[in-house]
């Protein structure tokens, strides 16, 4: 049996990949999305920042793009895409963890990031629960509490005067770190924001919510709540293998048009280098599923 050469496969479902699928299907592209499942924002209790969508749990986001996505003719693997390589022009071979092969003539790559969560007791635990990375996502939900912010590899300065618009109890934990600058500190302390650099024990917690940050004095300070962006590292695998040029930390560097340095590559979503938001993925999505279909159209008319 001849094996199915997919119009394009798009490595990632989340966001990004689901919207850049909906786009190639209604222009009756045949459309292959294989996804692992790991969606960077699993954990949370609701996406922000999406009008229209405000609140809706990721499971909820997940489960109604699927059903419109099948309406279309859109096809799913869950599988892990382990290889990419170049067939020059004859498009791309893709090896999952299940050991088949799929052949594609263009690829979109949507594999997004994965958080560098702190190594410290009840960080994990708390994720997208009580512990957050990013204020614009999940600060209005902690307006009015006690917000710790925790940094210790960056300053945090930033974070704790973004956290201090929504409530007057923010506390900065460095963790023992010292990056803040004399000026920094002065400002903290202008803005009623607590520094607390002793070391960390651990957050404690019952059933999934913070009590408070335990110091290694034992002494356990009070928060309902953790900001913390010590940064992520794109889910960079497949674009390597294929040569794309990434930034230093990873990220696809692309033209307008979400495609790479090598033709036929696309990215979009976290994995590229824009700003992480659910949105912004979505409309990258799009983007790189108009360029993909315009390409093919041409390389079409080239062949008749
Ligand atoms: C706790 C938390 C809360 C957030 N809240 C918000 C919010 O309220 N509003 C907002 O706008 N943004 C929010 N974000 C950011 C948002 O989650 C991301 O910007 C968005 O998910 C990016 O979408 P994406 O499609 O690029 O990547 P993802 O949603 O991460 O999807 C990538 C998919 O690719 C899969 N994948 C990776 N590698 C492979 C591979 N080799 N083979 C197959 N599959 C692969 C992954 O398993 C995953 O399923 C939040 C993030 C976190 C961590």
């Amino acid at each position: 049996m001849k094996p199915t050469i997919w119009d394009v496969i798009i490595v990632g479902g989340g966001p990004a990949g689901r919207s850049a699928a909906i786009v190639l299907a209604r222009c009756n592209r045949k459309v292959l999305v294989i996804d692992e499942g790991k969606y960077r924002n699993s954990r949370s209790q609701g996406i922000h920042n999406f009008i229209t969508r405000d609140d809706m749990l990721p499971v909820d986001f997940a489960h109604s793009s699927a059903v419109e996505l099948r309406k279309y003719g859109v096809r799913f693997k869950k599988a892990r895409v382990e290889n990419a390589r170049s067939l020059k022009d004859k498009g791309f071979e893709l090896l999952d963890n299940k050991g088949k092969e799929h052949l594609c003539r263009r690829i979109l790559v949507a594999t997004g990031v994965t958080d560098n969560i702190p190594n410290i007791p009840g960080m994990k635990e708390l994720w997208g629960t009580s512990v957050f990375h990013c204020p614009f996502c999940d600060g209005w939900e902690t307006r009015n509490k006690v917000i710790g912010v925790y940094s210790c590899h960056v300053c945090g300065y930033g974070m704790a005067l973004t956290l201090r618009r929504l409530s007057d109890n923010v506390i900065l934990f460095t963790n023992g770190g010292r990056n803040l600058s004399p000026k920094q500190r002065a400002d903290l302390e202008a803005n009623k924001v607590r520094v607390i650099s002793t070391t960390i024990n651990k957050l404690a917690h019952s059933k999934r919510k913070l009590r408070g940050v335990m110091l290694a004095t034992g002494e356990l300070v009070e928060c309902d709540a953790i900001f913390t962006n010590e940064g992520n590292k794109v889910n960079a695998e497949l674009l390597k293998q294929l040569n794309c040029n990434c930034t230093k930390n990873g990220a696809a560097i692309t033209n307008k048009k979400q495609e790479t340095s090598i033709p036929g590559v696309y990215v979009a979503g976290d994995a590229s280098y824009d700003m992480h938001f659910v949105v912004l993925a979505a409309a990258e999505g799009v983007k790189a599923a108009v360029a993909i279909h315009n390409d093919l159209l041409k390389a079409d008319i080239t062949v008749l």
